[in-house]
């Protein structure tokens, strides 16, 4: 079966049919990346991809991201899914900061923020 990200950078839509293909190639985590993507969770700062989990903000770069499911198994995980999706149809929040300004202002030390970048 061809890879559905793929065929999305092409075609650029996210319809009934796609949605099917991105949840039954990557099962469970196709079907949250969509739903990250329908609930507007994926912001882009200047330097990274930024997408809002249940229990903090995950940077994404490439095909790298921040989260334990990512460092304990090394596989692609569903917000980096989700930044595949949001990319290929323009479905993001687009910030004009770069993330560690953002984290700054919020009071957030972002050294104490674990991204091994
Ligand atoms: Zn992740």
């Amino acid at each position: 079966m061809t890879n559905p990200i793929d065929i999305l950078y092409e075609t650029n839509i996210l319809d009934e049919r796609m949605r099917k293909h991105i949840s039954g190639y990557y099962q469970h985590r196709g079907e949250k990346a969509l739903e990250i993507v329908d609930h507007d969770r994926v912001k882009r700062y200047r330097d990274f991809f930024v997408v809002v989990g249940e229990s903090g903000e995950y940077v994404v770069e490439g095909n790298y991201c921040s989260c334990e499911s990512f460092l304990h198994r090394g596989n692609i995980c569903a917000h980096v899914l989700a930044v595949y999706i949001a990319r290929a149809t323009g479905r993001y929040e687009l910030i004009d900061l770069w993330y560690y300004q953002d984290l700054k202002e919020q009071g957030v030390n972002p050294y104490r923020i674990q991204t091994n970048i």
